[in-house]
Formats: C-alpha cells, structure tokens, sequence
C-alpha cells in the first residue's frame, strides 16, 4: 500500500539517525504530532446560505520553542498534509536554528471561488474556531499555498478582538501598517536565491552560463526568478497552475510578472515602459517543464510533483526545493544515485520562516528594522546553514537531505536531552 505523505515524510529520518548522534527517544518522540484540531468552519455566503468548510492546525513538535506554520487554503487540504506540513516546520527551524517548533494548518477550500467577502468570512471564521490552539507564545500560523498577506491582518484583527488585546505576534506575514516586517513578502524566494548563491560560489558558476526553470509562479517562485533574474541567471522556462512557457535565451522576469500581476497568467510578453508586446515562446505543460534539459530546477509550486515515474526523466543537474515536499522519497532515491544535487526544502525554503522569526521578535519588542537589515540578517542565517548542511553532507558522505535532517535531528536532540532522557532518569548519566 502507498505511504500516506505523513508517513514518507517521517521514513526519512531514518536514514538521517544513522547519520546523527542522537538518542533513540528522541528520534521515536519525533515520529508522533504533539496535537491535532479539526474544525467546521461555518460562512455565510453572499446569496444567503451557509456554508460549512473543514479546517485543519497540527502542532507537532514544541520542544525548541512555540510552533509555527502556514496555513494553506486548498480543495486538497486534509488532515495528512498537514500533518505533514507540521513535521517539516520542526525540522526546518531546527535546520535554520531558529526558537521554534513545527506547526500547519489550512481549510480545504477552492479560494477562487469565493468572493472577497465571503474570504474574509471564511478567515474571521477560522480563526474563531481555532483561538484557543494558537498564541503568540504557543502557536504561531502564516501564510502558505492561496493565503497571503491581506488574509494575515484579517486573522490578525479578529484574534485581537478575540482576547480584547492588541496582539500583532499571533500571526506573521501581515501587512507592514499591522505589524507586517519590512523583507517578508519576498523572503521566501529571497532564502532560495541566497542558496544557490552559496552553491554558485562552491561551483565557480558564471551565472549567465546557468540555465534555469520553475515550477510555480507564485510567491515563492515570481520571488526567486526575479532574484536569479537580477544576477544574470537565465530563466528558461516558468509555469503556474494553467501550464507554462519555455524560451530558450530566457525570459525578462519584471515583463512575466507585469504580465501575471495583470492577467493571473503566466504569459511570455517584453515591456518597455508601459507598452508590453507578445515574444516567441514555447507552450509547456507542468510535466514538460520538470524534464526540460536546464541545469537548476525549481519546483516553487506543491508537493509530490516529482515521483518515481518521471524521475528518471530529470534532466537537471540540481532541484531547489522552493516548495514542501516536492520530491516523493522514492523519486529522491533515484535521483540520488544519478548524482543530482537536491537543496531540500527544509533549508531552501527556510528564508520565509526565517524572516518571520523577525517579524515575530520586532512585534514582540515594538521596534522595527529597515529593509536591507532584514536582508543582511536573512543572508547571515541562509548562508551559515546552507554551509553547516554542506559540510555534513561531505563529512558523512550522504545526499544533502540526510545532512539537513541529521543536522536538525541534532539540534532537536540537543534541547531534548536538555529536558532529561531515559539514560538521565535510570541514573546512566
Ligand atoms: P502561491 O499560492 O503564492 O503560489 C502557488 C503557485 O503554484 C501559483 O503560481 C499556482 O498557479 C501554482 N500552481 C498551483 N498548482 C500547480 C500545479 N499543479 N502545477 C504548477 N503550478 C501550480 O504559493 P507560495 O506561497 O508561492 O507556495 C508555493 C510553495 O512554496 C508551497 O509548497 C509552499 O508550501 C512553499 N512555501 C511557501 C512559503 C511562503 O512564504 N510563501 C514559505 C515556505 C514554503
């Protein structure tokens, strides 16, 4: 029988106990979410009716600090995801040493569908069923797949009303005038970027030389092809959900997004001033653009897009996980022994907690930074974890998401026995 997400996301660490010095306890206390909550989320929609969605928050692990994580608005939402969604949140904070622990949740939901009304509803009504799971001190959500910074100060706000205080460090991603961080809207793609500018420098890659597609045009992936984009890297090939585009001397990214900002679709077009015109490009399918013959891949969409079925077909000599959970363990295996370099998710995209760490610290302290802090701080943290994770992975001779996890399993196991293990309690200790 097929793994459930849940379960191929916790068989990885396995592989990376080997690799960790860690106790037996910790690793099996690891395995286990700490709590679960579903919830009916009841709307009033426009035309009258009620209508009842089903919401999700998975807290898994809190030993290292509150829990944190998205909330994603998804028809497939369901309470496997986010549980495997919370698991990664615990060992990519981990990974980036950040005070936290690992949290998810979402509604399954079509968010197209719905009016702005009818959204807002929707989120005031989440947050109503879920005030008493989240905190500023316990659980603190963020935006994820179709939620976005507009839908944080709704949550934001209704919290606050909630507790009768003013509580901007509930939530993160929020709007700069309610206590959104300069830097966060970007960061995520801003992480990515940083990442494969630690491996350019390891590989003493001339940009321009590197070609480069991605899976995913939202904000994840507008974020880091405009970033690439800047520094002279050539992205070939971009896709959102309705399909995508493939141009073999490369794409002006600012005309993409122009284009996407506009019309919700990627569509190849060159802008000069405001007079935007259509350029030859090639029409793709998502599945196409996975196998087009580029040196990076960036899937910046959903999860298991990689599996074992087109796997042998990558072409790509390294993937980027901009996006959770991409890469299916099996489809990792094969890629493995073709030598393809993996950036796991927990550490390339580690740039959108990492800054929400940040504006977590500035709303609890009031104070607030300017842009090229956040960034300076951001590029510290990215750079110093992607080379801690490298250098693991050379010195245990193991593929880059072992040495992430191992990484992270050390850590985690550090503040675990901190807390008293089996050895301390029978006195071996
Ligand atoms: P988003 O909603 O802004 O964008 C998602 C993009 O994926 C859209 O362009 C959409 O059209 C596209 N898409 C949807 N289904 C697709 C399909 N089947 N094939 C190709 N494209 C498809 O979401 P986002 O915030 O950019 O998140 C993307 C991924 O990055 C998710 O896996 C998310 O968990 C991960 N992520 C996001 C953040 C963040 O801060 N936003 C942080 C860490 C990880």
């Amino acid at each position: 029988m097929a793994k459930s997400l849940f379960e191929d996301a916790v068989a990885r660490l396995d592989e990376a106990y080997k690799h960790a010095h860690i106790d037996k306890e910790s690793l099996n206390r690891l395995k286990f979410t700490k709590s679960i909550l579903e919830v009916s989320v009841p709307v009033r929609m426009d035309d009258g009716s009620l209508q009842i969605f089903t919401g999700y928050r998975v807290r898994h692990d809190d030993t290292r600090g509150p829990t944190k994580g998205g909330l994603r608005y998804h028809p497939n939402v369901d309470m496997d995801e986010v549980k495997a969604l919370a698991f990664w949140m615990t060992f990519k904070c981990a990974v980036m040493g950040i005070p936290y622990g690992g949290a998810k949740g979402g509604i399954s939901v079509d968010p197209k569908n719905l009016s702005r009304l009818e959204l807002e509803r929707l989120s005031r009504s989440f947050i109503e069923q879920i005030a008493d799971f989240i905190g500023p001190d316990t659980d603190i959500p963020a935006p994820d797949v179709y939620t976005n910074a507009r839908i944080m100060g709704w949550m934001m706000d209704e919290y606050s009303k909630i507790s009768r205080c003013y509580t901007p460090a509930v939530i993160t991603g929020k709007p700069i005038p309610l206590g959104g961080s300069l830097g966060r809207d970007d960061a995520t793609g801003r992480g990515v970027f940083y990442c494969i500018e630690e491996l350019r420098k390891k590989r003493n890659w001339d940009p321009k030389d590197i070609k480069v597609a991605i899976q995913g045009f939202g904000n994840a992936g507008k974020h880091v092809a405009n970033l690439l984009h800047q520094a002279g890297y050539t992205i070939v090939a971009v896709s959102d959900s309705q399909g995508g585009i493939y141009r073999e001397q490369g794409f002006d990214i600012p005309s993409l997004i122009h284009a996407k900002n506009s019309t919700r679709r990627v569509k190849a077009v060159y802008c000069e001033g405001s007079v935007c015109e259509a350029v030859d490009a090639q029409h793709i399918t998502n599945e196409e653009l996975l196998e087009l013959p580029v040196d990076i891949l960036i899937p910046a969409a959903l999860e298991n897009q990689i599996t074992q079925k087109n796997a042998p077909n990558i072409k790509a000599s390294v993937i980027v996980e901009a996006a959770n959970g991409p890469v299916t363990s099996q489809a990792d295996k094969i890629l493995t022994e073709k030598n393809t370099l993996i950036i796991p998710d927990i550490l390339a995209n580690a740039g959108g907690v990492t800054v929400s760490y940040f504006e977590w610290a500035q709303n609890k302290n009031g104070y607030y930074w300017g842009e090229e802090e956040v960034h300076q701080k951001l590029q510290t943290i990215m750079a110093r974890e992607f080379n801690n994770v490298y250098s693991f992975m050379e010195n245990k001779a193991c593929d880059m998401r072992t040495a992430a996890y191992g990484h992270a399993l050390n850590r985690l196991d550090d503040a675990i026995r901190a807390q008293g293990t089996h050895e301390f309690f029978s006195g071996q200790q």
